[in-house]
């Protein structure tokens, strides 16, 4: 079999899709990571480059306001504008890291269809002028409506988004704990439609949506966003191997028809992890641990270096702190604790070596 392999920068597209097949078909999954500013996308990508890795990079509705500036009155215009403007950066930049990049946003429940919306206007635009979309993926999350509302508007969207060759992520069962205030705290029982998935549902949005673009389901399985004490969290990734069983028997697909999202991969048990790549998951969320991983260290130094924090000179021995006040220094210090987390997110995933870029 002849290794697929793709220029390094953003992806879209088929060469979205090639990313997606090469994950499965190579059994691991890339991790997905939020940002906010250009540290952290650049942590990502340098993480990236550093695992010989390709990845995928999202901004939640916030992250994308926070990344246009939290300043401007307009918070609509601004999750518009900092989101667009993220993209824009991975696209000038993600090729000189040597890696392919995917550009997604996180969930977007139905107050935030505007928000999917004019992000599709901006994309349309750039489509225009470049014949490529500003982002490979956008998501969907209307878990928390009926389903037959969810798999319509997604249907409506993605005939959309396939006439500029983007995909769509979309969400059936509720991912528990909290991400941006968008969550739920359902009660646990695998009955229970809003926790688990259920994969009669997984058969219908296939049905429905395979026909009009690609695609890939956010599945619930068990994972929460937010990392809590051991024991609190049971995944039951057998959940995914029922969904796709379903959809390959039902449709006469090959292996693994779906393509799997795991949301709230942080803290996550290794083995389970394990699992659920083989299942067709090829994307894993992160963001609470890239969170910590950026700011431990900042903390660390701030604590190593209080006066620092306090005077410009030292009033007792006149030293100059300008070296350990300039933000760089201790940025620098929280791009690389992401960097460090996400090396053993790749690690945990299979994604370590496994970048298809060409040279
Ligand atoms: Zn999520």
């Amino acid at each position: 079999m002849s290794k697929s392999t793709l220029k390094a920068g953003v992806v879209t597209g088929k060469g979205y899709i090639t990313l997606v097949e090469a994950a499965k078909s190579g059994g691991y999954a890339l991790p997905a990571v939020n940002v906010i500013g250009t540290n952290t996308i650049n942590a990502v990508m340098e993480a990236a480059a550093r695992a010989r890795s390709d990845i995928i990079i999202q901004l939640s509705n916030t992250g994308g306001q926070f990344y246009a500036g939290k300043g401007i009155q307009d918070a609509f215009a601004a999750k518009v504008m900092g989101s667009v403007a993220a993209a824009q950066h991975a696209h000038l930049l993600a090729e000189h890291y040597g890696i392919c990049v995917a550009m997604h946003t996180d969930h977007a429940n139905k107050a935030l269809i505007p928000w999917i919306e004019a992000l599709l206007d901006e994309g349309e635009k750039y489509y225009k002028q470049h014949g490529k979309p500003l982002y490979s993926s956008h998501m969907l999350d209307l878990s928390a409506d009926p389903i037959d509302f969810n798999l319509g508007e997604c249907a409506r969207i993605l005939a959309r988004m396939a006439k500029i060759d983007m995909s769509l992520e979309i969400e059936l069962g509720v991912t528990g704990g909290e991400e941006d205030g968008i969550g739920s705290d359902f009660e646990e029982g695998a009955e229970n439609s809003k926790l688990y998935t259920q994969p009669e549902d997984v058969l219908r949005a296939y049905q429905l949506l395979n026909p009009i673009g690609h695609f890939s389901v956010a599945a619930s399985f068990g994972n929460v966003h937010g990392v809590y004490k051991p024991g609190n969290v049971k995944l039951r990734p057998e959940i995914l191997k029922n969904s796709q069983a379903l959809v390959q028997k039902t449709c006469g697909t090959g292996n693994n028809p779906l393509n799997l999202v795991f949301h709230g991969g942080s803290g996550s048990e290794k083995s389970k992890i394990h699992e659920a790549v083989g299942y067709g998951v090829f994307k894993m969320n992160i963001d609470t641990d890239t969170q910590f991983a950026f700011s431990q260290p900042v903390g660390k130094f701030v604590k190593q270096h209080p006066r620092a924090f306090e005077f410009q000179i030292d009033p007792d021995d006149g030293t100059p702190y300008k070296k350990l006040y300039d933000p760089r220094s201790y940025l620098r210090l929280g791009e690389e604790g992401i960097v460090a987390r996400l090396l053993e997110a790749c690690e945990d995933l299979g994604s370590l070596g496994k970048s298809i870029a060409g040279a």
